[in-house]
């Protein structure tokens, strides 16, 4: 029977069988960073679109060089340079795109949805780059790979999630990637950066794994990984304030080596990029010898390689 495109929307569509296998998948290319050639030959001649509607630096620079060392055309357009800006709509930019036969798109738009709504007709494969404050598949998946080369193994493991989590399509992606693959989760933040139903977005599975703790301390007490979010500034247009200034955010939410201390002495310390420093994160925390920030990013090309090979080459990957 034929399959369709292999699209990566959403880590709701993956099951842990499926994580494992990308991540498995990306353990290949992760040694591959230090070879003085980095170049294969799995995508030559397949023409990857990298498409970003809004601002990114780590994911359309680590897809464009992924898509690279595997050989394939890698083509970057921002939403500057793209025709939405002159009234365009989404479909019709990624119908126009299509008609030039790309072999992948890779999107980010400030809509959630945005990719889904391109899979629905498209005839290539859709990654999903970040939807709005809807999901990263991508950044779930190379964040797993980081924990997974630290800590062994996923399972059992107890992982907080610090920081404005109603905004952040990386906590909802690591939330349904992290209690799939069997850690604990806790989401620590003030209760007005906690989205309501948060711990039921992967049904049973996040119900029975996910525990809000709004008070840093008791979220941070034994954690195995701590993954710190920014205040997503960006996305708080035309809403309340929820906090009273950046400053207080970040006396009671804010990791420093202080507040490292409640989590256990080999705790890995995390964050997605890009960093506020001094708010979310002491520049001590950030550049000591816990945080794995950095490996993260070189993680990002190696699991995004292997994103690349599965949505274009399917089960011959
Ligand atoms: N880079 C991540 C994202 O695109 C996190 C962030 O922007 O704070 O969602």
């Amino acid at each position: 029977m034929p399959t369709g495109p292999r699209h990566l929307v959403s880590i709701a569509d993956l099951d842990a069988t499926e994580i494992v296998k990308i991540l498995d998948h990306g353990d290949r290319y992760w040694a591959l960073a230090d070879e003085p050639i980095k170049k294969l030959t799995s995508l030559r001649g397949r023409t990857v679109m990298i498409v970003m509607f809004e601002n990114s630096t780590r994911t359309r620079t680590s897809f464009e060089l992924a898509a690279k060392r595997l050989s394939a055309e890698a083509i970057n357009i921002s939403a500057s340079a793209s025709s939405t800006s002159k009234g365009e709509s989404l479909l019709d930019t990624g119908r126009n795109l299509e008609a030039m036969h790309p072999d992948c798109v890779v999107v980010r738009h400030a809509y959630g949805g945005a990719a889904a709504l391109l899979a629905r007709t498209a005839r290539c494969a859709i990654i999903n780059a970040g939807d709005g404050q809807h999901e990263h598949p991508t950044q779930a998946l190379l964040d797993a790979a980081t924990i997974r080369r630290h800590k062994g193994s996923i399972e059992g493991l107890e992982i907080a999630i610090v920081g404005d989590i109603s905004h952040s399509r990386v906590a909802r992606s690591n939330i349904l990637c992290l209690a799939k693959l069997g850690a604990r989760i806790r989401v620590v933040a003030p209760w007005t950066l906690i989205p309501r139903g948060i711990e039921l977005i992967g049904g049973d599975v996040t119900r029975e794994r996910v525990t809000i703790c709004p008070r840093l301390e008791d979220g941070l007490e034994g954690a195995d990984v701590v993954m710190m979010l920014r205040v997503q500034h960006e996305r708080f247009a035309g809403e309340a304030p929820r906090f009273p200034n950046t400053r207080e955010l970040s006396r009671t939410f804010g990791l420093s080596e202080r507040t490292l201390a409640y989590a256990k002495p080999d705790a890995i310390v995390m964050h997605p990029g890009p960093i506020n420093r001094g708010v979310e994160v002491s520049p001590q925390v950030a550049d000591g010898p816990r945080a794995v920030i950095l490996q993260q990013v070189s993680w990002g090309v190696a699991i995004r390689m292997a994103v690349l090979e599965r949505a274009i080459l399917g089960d011959e990957s």
